[in-house]
């Protein structure tokens, strides 16, 4: 079965504002990089809709959703957050990321594809139930997992976020929901800054000093998260797939390569074959170094295109 991959037009047009480092040049790098390493004949490029207002409330409050909507349709660029601007495309980029991040777990969970890859900005996983925050405005992984229990009616399902950043927003959403474990790895002392108000019994948060290398987030990995992800059972598994973890990354101060990348990704994979067919859907959060962004993306996409030997 093949490896889908899956993105939108807007990610090539949408702009967040002057000097905010999370561009289009972000998605042209990583298909760039695709068709430079062959990558782009391996994986099967699918369309997908905007997600429907029904999958949106799932995650977040409908006066939330509204607010957004109506700062949207203004000519006016304005800020919704401290550090995220909303323009007239904003709005409709968000709603089409979490749509390709829901096609891509219906196409895994019905089993046309193996795995997928959702290559989508804005990215989601700072936006809470009610909150937009660090360039996030729905969160699409948070969507895509609602979507999965709700509509397709999966029992249990894993968000692993192994961006250099908390995954605040996933976490206010999917708290003490008993059918998600949330996974999350982040430096630290590195955005949003603030120390989580931890948290639920359901949340397995992994803070890293500055420093740390691929071979200690493997470590991690392997004794922390696994066995409780095979103790868990996840019917499918969801990456909130940030690279700006790699040591080329100036947004922060981890140490993880290429190598790292593919070697995380075929651990996640052999935990998905363990407990649910190798069900993955992986969806872009940040990484803004474009060169290393691109390089690690093809790493993580090639990985799971080749699948798990057997
Ligand atoms: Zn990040």
């Amino acid at each position: 079965m093949p490896t889908g991959f899956f993105t939108h037009d807007l990610c090539q047009t949408y702009d967040q504002g002057r000097g905010n480092p999370e561009t289009a040049a972000r998605i042209e790098a990583i298909e760039d990089q695709m068709i430079a390493s062959g990558l782009a004949r391996c994986v099967v490029p699918l369309p997908s809709a905007q997600a429907s207002m029904e999958d949106v409330l799932r995650a977040h409050d409908k006066g939330y959703v509204e607010e957004l909507q109506r700062s949207s349709k203004s000519d006016a660029v304005k800020m919704i957050s401290d550090d995220t601007e909303i323009n007239k495309l904003s709005f409709e980029a968000a709603m089409k990321s979490a749509g390709a991040a829901i096609e891509a777990v219906r196409q895994v969970c019905s089993g046309t594809l193996r795995n997928a890859f959702a290559c989508i900005r804005p990215p989601g996983h700072h936006a809470g139930r009610s909150f937009a925050h660090g360039f996030c405005l729905i969160n699409s992984v948070a969507c895509a997992a609602l979507h999965a229990l709700d509509a397709i009616g999966l029992k249990k399902v894993a968000i692993l976020d192994i961006d250099v950043h908390r995954a605040d927003g996933t976490e206010d959403i999917v708290k003490n929901d008993p059918r998600i474990r949330l996974f999350s790895l982040y430096q630290a002392s590195a955005f949003p800054f603030d120390v989580p108000k931890a948290t639920a019994p359901n949340i397995i948060n992994s803070p890293l000093p500055e420093g740390t290398e691929g071979g200690d987030v493997l470590r991690i990995i392997n004794e922390q998260w696994v066995p409780k992800l095979l103790d868990f059972k996840p019917e499918l598994i969801l990456v909130s797939a940030g690279f700006d973890a790699h040591r080329d990354e100036k947004q922060a101060m981890l140490k993880l390569t290429e190598f790292d990348y593919s070697y995380l990704t075929y651990e996640i994979m052999r935990v998905a074959r363990a407990v649910c067919g190798g069900r993955v859907v992986s969806i872009l959060e940040g990484g803004y170094n474009i060169r290393s962004l691109a390089r690690s993306a093809v790493a993580h996409i090639t990985t799971l295109a080749r699948g798990v030997r057997e």
